[in-house]
């Protein structure tokens, strides 16, 4: 089968490798139909994550039929239409026992980076039972490709985390496509203001489409300043960090008001300062969260309801053959103005 292999820092290639064959008897083997590329992958390609060894099959996102599952696999059969989470998750340990599956003793994120992943022909998951969610018959499939990882994650990390309320006053700042799906699903909430921050005009300019009150580019460096004007001083309940470098970090603590919320999504490789001379007497909570997909199910059910509609992010379509190009498309996304980007297989 076709897969694209990362051969080490800044090397990959579309190769020919064996199927995958089921290993436990909890097992499934999928069928790939769409996948598609994070940025996690980027960081991968450029040696950010030595857990990811070269020889690796990437990616962890994706939807595909089930083409075979294994002996002790009880709620899915060949031929379901499935959802692939990023999460591979056991159920059994301590930390699935909590809701907390990104911390799965034998799973968590494994998929494209410790085990072979979903930019290929076929895949195999663990745990498929936990790990995989059947397709509702409404829902569109390039739509379901976006809850395998971009959508939860923002979700969780960004709007649970951040305790969004009616009334709020929100700034999430970085507008991929990350940032994105925070802005979307903080408005089941019901905020009162949006607000974006990022230094991409394109990027801005999808997000007022998406439902932001107030975009700020900060190529000028005063997105703060225009924020705290716009706030009367106080700054934001939620300061919601969707980027991953220090400055966008800081630029958090500025933002937060008395007794905010500072919810990290960004997936940080540097270390980044805190300003607790600043803080210290401001009642705020700073969180961290790696991808829980406990509510891939719920989100699933807004998909169908048509509260939320992931394909807005779509940007561009490429077959597996093409995957090289995708890449070079998603990895430019400055001037190709890619968002996410769907890869047939
Ligand atoms: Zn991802
Ligand atoms: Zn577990």
């Amino acid at each position: 089968m076709k897969a694209l292999v990362y051969q080490g820092p800044g090397k990959k290639a579309l190769e020919d490798r064996p199927m995958p064959t089921i290993q436990a008897s909890t097992d499934a083997i999928v069928r790939i139909l769409k996948t598609t590329i994070c940025g996690t992958d980027l960081h991968i390609l450029k040696g950010d994550v030595p857990t990811c060894t070269p020889g690796r099959i990437l990616g962890h996102e994706g939807v595909g039929v089930v083409e075979t599952a294994g002996s002790d696999v009880t709620t899915l059969s060949s031929g379901n239409h499935v959802l692939i989470s990023c999460i591979t998750s056991c159920s059994k340990c301590e930390y699935c026992r909590k809701g907390m599956y990104s911390h799965c003793v034998n799973g968590g994120w494994v998929l494209g980076h410790k085990i072979d992943g979903t930019q290929a022909e076929y895949v195999r998951i663990p745990y498929a039972d936990t790990s995989l969610y059947k397709i509702p018959q409404d829902v569109d499939e390039e739509a379901a490709v976006m809850l395998s990882d971009i959508f939860p994650t923002g979700f969780e990390c960004g709007v649970l985390n951040g305790k969004v309320k009616p009334g709020d006053t929100v700034a999430i700042v970085g507008a991929g496509p990350i940032g994105l799906a925070t802005l979307m699903t903080a408005q089941f909430y019901a905020p009162t203001r949006i607000i974006m921050i990022d230094v991409d005009d394109n990027r801005l300019q999808v997000a007022k489409r998406l439902g932001a009150t107030d975009v700020f580019n900060d190529s000028d460096g005063l997105a703060v300043s225009k924020v705290m004007s716009l706030t009367g001083g106080i700054g934001v309940d939620a300061a919601i960090e969707a980027v991953g470098i220090p400055s966008t970090f800081v630029m958090c603590q500025e933002l937060v008001a008395p007794g905010g919320v500072i919810a990290n999504i960004g997936v940080h490789g540097l270390k980044a300062d805190l300003h607790l001379e600043k803080l210290w007497d401001r009642n705020i909570t700073i969180t961290t969260r790696l991808v829980d997909t406990v509510s891939t199910p719920m989100l699933l059910k807004t998909v169908v309801s048509k509260k939320i509609n992931p394909k807005d992010l779509i940007t561009h379509r490429f077959t597996l053959e093409n995957i090289l190009s995708a890449y070079d498309t998603f990895g430019n996304a400055a001037s190709t103005q890619a968002l996410k980007v769907i890869i047939n297989t």
